[in-house]
């Protein structure tokens, strides 16, 4: 961080009917001097055994925030910032984000946090009121990995979040198996009849995309369309 090694990539998210550009989702990548590039999977988790991962996660938002800023006679899509299980404790976890999106003047739809569904597990006390209060802020809050884990319906029924992300896991290649879509369909019926907005990640495939299509998944993001 010191060395300002760290960057921010971007990747888009699309509405699953039209195609239009809707939104993107920041994505840090560490870049060392001499080129080497070191994903997020390999330090992230390191970083989220202490409270580095806190300074990370500002960080990145306010790089989402001076980037926002600079495009500010452009149109500005909403960016997802990707938020560890550690912030859900965070004292003024909210007041700083409203600090940070008002110093750049910005307004607050524009930024949704992004928390693994792995986060709720034990810290289901806390979360309720963690998301009640950057929702009254006027941010929006996905879940996101949804499937991946081990939460169960009877909670995230009860989580007022925007955004559903059903995690890449659950999409096989080609989407023809019949248990498999019965799954994924229950769940974008589920998310929609809670007035959830539904992502899907990871789409790869054309037939992916049409599957998630007759499922009325409101956004797409994967290598299908772009990558970060
Ligand atoms: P994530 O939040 O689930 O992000 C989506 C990951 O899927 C990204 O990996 C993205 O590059 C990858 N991806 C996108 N489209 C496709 C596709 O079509 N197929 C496949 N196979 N993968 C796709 P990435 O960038 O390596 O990030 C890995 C994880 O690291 C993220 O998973 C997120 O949990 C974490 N992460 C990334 N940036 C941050 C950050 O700023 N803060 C925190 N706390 N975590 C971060
Ligand atoms: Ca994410
Ligand atoms: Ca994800």
């Amino acid at each position: 961080l010191e060395d300002n090694e760290f960057c921010v990539y971007y990747q888009p998210m699309f509405v699953t009917m039209t195609g239009q550009l809707k939104s993107a989702e920041a994505l840090i990548r560490w870049i060392k001097p001499d080129g080497t590039f070191i994903s997020p999977a390999q330090f992230i988790p390191t970083a989220e055994r202490s409270d580095l991962i806190m300074d990370i996660d500002w960080y990145v938002t306010e790089s989402v925030c001076k980037t926002l800023e600079k495009q500010n006679t452009m149109p500005q899509f909403p960016i997802s910032v990707n938020f560890s299980r550690r912030h859900i404790r965070e004292k003024n976890f909210t007041e700083n984000l409203v600090s940070i999106v008002d110093k750049y003047e910005l307004p607050h739809p524009l930024l949704e946090v992004e928390i693994t569904e792995s986060a709720m597990v034990g810290e289901e006390d806390k979360l309720y009121d963690w998301i009640v209060s950057i929702r009254n802020a006027g941010f929006s809050v996905a879940i996101d990995d949804f499937g991946s884990g081990l939460s169960s319906l009877q909670f995230v029924k009860d989580i007022p979040a925007d955004v559903l992300k059903i995690d890449k896991s659950l999409l096989s290649h080609n989407c023809e198996d019949e248990k498999e879509r019965i799954v994924l369909e229950s769940i974008f019926n589920f998310a929609h009849r809670l007035n959830m907005k539904t992502v899907a990640e990871g789409v790869e495939t054309k037939e992916q995309l049409a599957f998630l299509r007759s499922c009325e998944c409101y956004k797409i993001q994967g290598y299908l369309f772009a990558r970060p």
